[in-house]
C-alpha cells in the first residue's frame, strides 16, 4: 500500500466515527471525540510520538529533535464535522501528516526540528456555537467567558470539559509555550477550483476575509385584500429587491463574493403584508478594503430602496474577520515540494481559501502556509464529501518533500 492508500483507509475508520447514520457527525467533547482522541492516539504513538490530551482536548503528538535550539514546526487541523458532515474536512490535515511522518522518521531517523501534530477539538462549532476553540487554546486567546455557553441539551461548555475529564479551569495550559516557527495545514479545498483546473493539489496563497451583516427593513403589516398596492410600505419586498440587486452590483466587482444565506418575514403569513423582514449578508475577498468598500455602496443601495419605499433600515454588523496571508517563506518551500515528487508533473497552483480555517488562529503565533487537496465536485460539509486515494498520495509525497526542505527554502 502507498501512504495515499494507507492515509485514505485510516479516514474511513476514523469516519466510522460518528452520532449519525448520514454522513460523519462528531462534535466537540462527546463520545465520538473521546473515541476519535483514542483512535488518534494510537496512531500516533505508533508513528513515534509522544502524545497528550489538553485541557480543551485538543490531541497532541510530539517528536522533540535532538538538536540543541532547533525550530518548532506544528500541522493539524480538526477532529470535529458539522452535523452530517464528510469524513475528510478536518481530519485530513491530522492523519495525513501522523502517517507521513511515520514513514519519514523511519527513513531519516532524526530531524533537525521539532514536530507537534495536533488534533483540534473545536472548529466547526457545531455543539456550542463557537468556533476555533482549540486552536485559540493552543495560541493563548481563549475566552473563559465561553465556558457559559450551553449546548442544545442545556449542557455548558464547563460541564462538557469536566465530563470529558479535562481540566477547564485551567485552559490557559493548553498554549503553547516553546516559540512557533511555522505552522502547515493539509486541508480539502471545499471548492470546484482544483478540480476545474484539473489539478490535485494547490498552495493556498491566503485565507479570504470576512463581515457579515444583518439588515433589517421596517414598514407596516397590513391585510393581503384590503390594502391597494400604492398605499403599501411592504418590508419583503424591500428585502427582496434589495438582494436583487446586491447580486447585480457584486457580479461587477473582482475578487468579491456575497451570499444571503437567510431571509426572515414577519408576520411570516400567506395573507399578510410583511411589516417586517430582514436578511444575512455575508461578504467575502481576498482584499478588506474591497469589502469594506463595497460594504458602503451596498449599503447605499439598500438605502435607497428603503427610502424610495417608505420603510426604515438598520444595519448591523454581526462579524469582521479580517483576511489572511499565508508566509511566503512556507509557501516557497511547498512549492519546491511539489517540483521535487517524481513520477507526477505538476505545476505549483496558488489560490485563496474562501473558508476560515484553525491556520488563520495559529497566525497570531506563527507563519502559516496551507496545502489543499482536490475534492469531488467542491462538495464539503455534505456526507457526500468525496477525495480520492490517488489525490492523497500526491499530498503525501508533496508533504514528504516538505519534512525534508523544512526549514530551509534555498
Ligand atoms: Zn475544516
Amino acid at each position: 500500500m502507498n501512504l495515499g492508500e494507507i492515509v485514505f483507509n485510516k479516514l474511513q475508520e476514523l469516519g466510522k466515527i460518528t452520532s449519525s447514520e448520514e454522513g460523519v457527525t462528531r462534535f466537540f467533547l462527546t463520545k465520538e471525540h473521546k473515541k476519535a482522541n483514542k483512535l488518534l492516539k494510537t496512531w500516533m504513538e505508533d508513528a513515534g510520538l509522544k502524545v497528550k490530551v489538553d485541557n480543551v482536548g485538543n490531541i497532541v503528538g510530539e517528536y522533540r529533535s535532538a538538536f540543541e535550539n532547533a525550530p518548532t514546526l506544528v500541522m493539524g487541523s480538526h477532529q470535529d464535522t458539522v452535523k452530517n458532515g464528510g469524513k475528510y474536512d478536518g481530519a485530513l490535515g491530522i492523519v495525513l501528516p501522523i502517517v507521513v511522518f511515520k514513514d519519514f522518521i523511519k527513513k531519516v531517523k532524526t530531524l533537525p526540528y521539532n514536530f507537534k501534530i495536533i488534533g483540534f477539538g473545536d472548529e466547526e462549532g457545531g455543539r456550542f456555537g463557537t468556533i476555533y476553540l482549540g486552536s485559540k487554546a493552543v495560541v493563548g486567546t481563549f475566552d473563559y467567558e465561553l465556558l457559559n455557553e450551553i449546548d442544545d441539551d442545556g449542557v455548558r461548555l464547563k460541564e462538557a470539559l469536566e465530563n470529558f475529564g479535562v481540566e477547564g479551569n485551567k485552559i490557559e495550559e493548553s498554549k503553547i509555550k516553546e516559540k512557533v516557527d511555522g505552522y502547515l495545514e493539509v486541508h480539502i479545498e471545499q471548492g470546484p477550483v482544483l478540480e476545474d483546473a484539473n489539478i490535485p493539489v494547490g498552495i493556498v496563497k491566503g485565507i479570504v476575509g470576512c463581515h457579515i451583516y444583518n439588515f433589517t427593513f421596517e414598514g407596516m403589516a397590513g391585510h393581503a385584500g384590503t390594502v391597494p398596492m400604492d398605499l403599501r410600505k411592504d418590508a419583503g419586498v424591500g428585502v427582496c429587491s434589495t438582494v436583487v440587486e446586491i447580486e447585480k452590483y457584486v457580479s461587477t466587482v473582482d475578487d468579491l463574493v456575497a451570499t444571503i444565506g437567510k431571509i426572515d418575514f414577519s408576520p411570516y403569513s400567506i395573507n399578510v403584508i410583511p411589516g417586517k423582514a430582514t436578511f444575512t449578508l455575508d461578504i467575502r475577498s481576498s482584499n478588506d478594503e474591497i469589502i469594506i468598500d463595497s460594504i458602503q455602496k451596498i449599503k447605499k443601495i439598500a438605502q435607497n430602496i428603503a427610502t424610495r419605499r417608505g420603510l426604515k433600515l438598520d444595519i448591523q454588523n454581526i462579524n469582521k474577520a479580517s483576511s489572511c496571508n499565508c508566509d511566503e517563506s512556507i509557501t516557497k518551500i511547498l512549492e519546491k515540494s511539489i517540483l521535487s515528487v517524481k513520477n507526477i508533473d505538476i505545476n505549483p497552483f496558488y489560490l485563496y481559501s474562501g473558508a476560515g480555517h484553525d491556520a488563520q488562529e495559529l497566525k497570531k503565533i506563527t507563519n502559516i502556509g496551507m496545502l489543499f487537496v482536490r475534492c469531488k465536485e467542491g462538495i464539503s460539509h455534505n456526507p457526500k464529501e468525496s477525495i480520492t486515494p490517488e489525490d492523497i498520495e500526491v499530498a503525501s509525497n508533496v508533504l514528504t518533500e516538505f519534512l525534508k526542505l523544512y526549514p530551509n527554502n534555498n
